[in-house]
């Protein structure tokens, strides 16, 4: 499909955007831009059942009926990733049709219409072009991307919406790990759950973190930096943090993470970790691992090191695991050899300083 180009009108003057971005921190500088795809289910013209009118331009409010069904019953869904600036020149996504093949999977569980995955690549690509000069000329910065869609329909039944928007916007974004990799300490979630078999676990949808955001106050005040899930059934087994996948390091060479029973959300990072994992010669099991395991092998020393992942933090070492029962510490309670090591592996494929052996880096 053809993007439009709407010229903006007012972008924002160098001096500023240059201001901006010296120390953007993580979430609020945004850039000029935005794509945006509409869907009317059945729309003349349209490709894949109703996308149409694809389109690049200035950043803005968008206008919604208030009985847009997305205000009501929250079909919502979005992604999270990256640009990184090449060391070979220009920037770089990672892995970018992992993430629209993710996006329509929450799109099937949400009921909402799958975007193909061309469109959704090239609205992504268009976005990051237009506005690569908001890039932070700083180590560890990056063009976080947002792609997301909703259901804009004014209807009050309950059904699938026949009306969408899907948009993309960027944010310029600073490293996490300002100031060094702060191991984090995390709270054991005792009344709350993420997510239940059958439930929407495993697909980015904002209901998800909606859910989440209560335990993460009560992980907050027991002065943790982000809660940790266990299962919903037995309330035994190891699930992830709010938005972030586990690995568990055992002194005897293997690495387990919790299998994607369909509770768990698919990491992107977690998938390339398991496969550098691999390479490496360690033996990486998909199997549960559960919260008396993790305080035994800590205590024991048996586990060595326990990791979180994610986009946005990359690899983070798990210092310290707090609940009513007490708390425990990994290894030293500091930053892991595997965890930094893998780290710095999966920032160097990113940025074009190691060489792209799996294919997962993508110039624009
Ligand atoms: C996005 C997300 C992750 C991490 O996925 P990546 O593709 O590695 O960024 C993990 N857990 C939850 C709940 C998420 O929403």
């Amino acid at each position: 499909m053809q993007f439009t180009r709407i010229p903006h009108p007012s972008p924002t003057p160098d001096a500023d955007r240059i201001e901006a971005i010296k120390d953007p921190g993580f979430g609020t500088t945004f850039t000029d831009h935005m794509v945006t795809v509409e869907y009317d289910e059945g729309a003349p013209g349209s490709v894949a059942g109703g996308w149409h009118s694809p389109r690049i331009g200035p950043r803005e409010p968008i206008a919604l009926d208030p009985a847009a069904s997305v205000l009501h019953y929250a079909q919502e869904i979005f992604e999270g990733m990256k640009a990184f600036p090449h060391k070979g020149g220009g920037l770089a996504l990672f892995r970018p049709e992992a993430n629209a093949g993710r996006f329509n999977a929450s799109a099937r569980r949400m009921a909402m219409p799958e975007i193909p995955e061309d469109l959704f690549l090239d609205a992504v690509r268009i976005a990051v072009e237009t506005d690569a000069h908001w890039m932070p000329q700083i180590e560890g910065g990056s063009l976080y991307i947002r792609p997301f869609m909703f259901a804009s329909e004014a209807f009050l039944g309950v059904r699938p919406a026949k009306q969408y928007k899907f948009i993309v916007i960027l944010v310029s974004s600073g490293n996490y790990f300002k100031g060094g990799v702060n191991p984090v300490k995390i709270w054991v979630s005792q009344d709350y759950v993420r997510a239940a078999p059958g439930g929407t676990g495993a697909a980015k949808t904002g209901g998800n973190y909606a859910a989440s955001l209560v335990p993460q106050a009560e992980a907050i005040a027991h002065g943790c930096d982000q809660v940790v899930f266990l299962d919903a059934i037995e309330h035994k087994w190891v699930e992830e943090l709010g938005g972030m996948n586990l690995f568990f390091v055992r002194a005897d060479g293997s690495v387990i993470t919790p299998p994607l029973t369909g509770t768990i959300l698919p990491g992107i990072t977690r998938e390339s970790l398991i496969a550098l994992l691999r390479e490496e010669g360690l033996d990486v099991r998909e199997e549960p691992y559960s919260i008396d395991q993790w305080r035994a092998e800590a205590q024991s020393g048996e586990l060595l090191e326990t990791m979180a992942c994610g986009t946005a933090a990359v690899v983070t070492p798990v210092g310290t695991v707090a609940s009513p029962q007490g708390e425990f510490q990994i290894g030293a309670g500091g930053n892991g050899q595997l965890t930094s090591k893998l780290r710095t592996k999966l920032v160097d494929i990113q940025h074009g300083r190691e060489p792209d052996r799996h294919g997962w880096v993508m110039r624009v």
